[in-house]
């Protein structure tokens, strides 16, 4: 599909991660599929500005829930996108999810607004890789 004026506007906009990177030379080309996130880091970084840009369907490739149905996940992020207005991730914390592994963690604080408060999401994320192998994307497993 091809790429309108306003994708190109939106990659010369700051990253919502936080990176101080442009968004078309942060997680834009991971959203978009053009690349794929080396670590764990990068992963939580730009499921964070998916969530941040409603990137719905990145969120949900990367994150396994077989037990529910896509139209319900579908649903909420749209319900969720509408509701939340994420305005800054902090990164406090990483353990392994590098280039050389197959698994690691990233503590972090996210924070947004919703119903006109400001909130902060404090999380550790576990990540893998799919099926466990060296060649398969990072993929957000679940809170720890
Ligand atoms: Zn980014």
């Amino acid at each position: 599909m091809a790429r309108g004026f306003a994708d190109a506007t939106a990659d010369r906009a700051a990253c919502p991660c936080g990176s101080g990177a442009k968004l078309g030379s942060c997680c834009g080309p991971f959203h978009q599929g053009l690349m794929k996130a080396q670590t764990a880091e990068q992963l939580m970084r730009s499921r964070y500005s998916a969530y941040a840009l409603g990137e719905i369907e990145y969120l949900i490739a990367s994150h396994p829930e077989p037990d529910i149905s896509i139209q319900k996940r579908r649903r909420e992020l749209r319900i969720n996108s509408r509701q939340i207005r994420w305005i800054e991730l902090e990164i406090l914390a990483v353990e392994c999810g590098g280039i050389e592994d197959c698994q690691g963690t990233v503590q972090f604080a996210a924070h947004f607004i919703a119903a006109g408060q400001r909130r902060c999401l404090q999380e550790t994320s576990l990540f893998q890789r799919r099926d466990g192998q060296l060649s398969g994307d990072w993929l957000y497993i679940r809170a720890l």
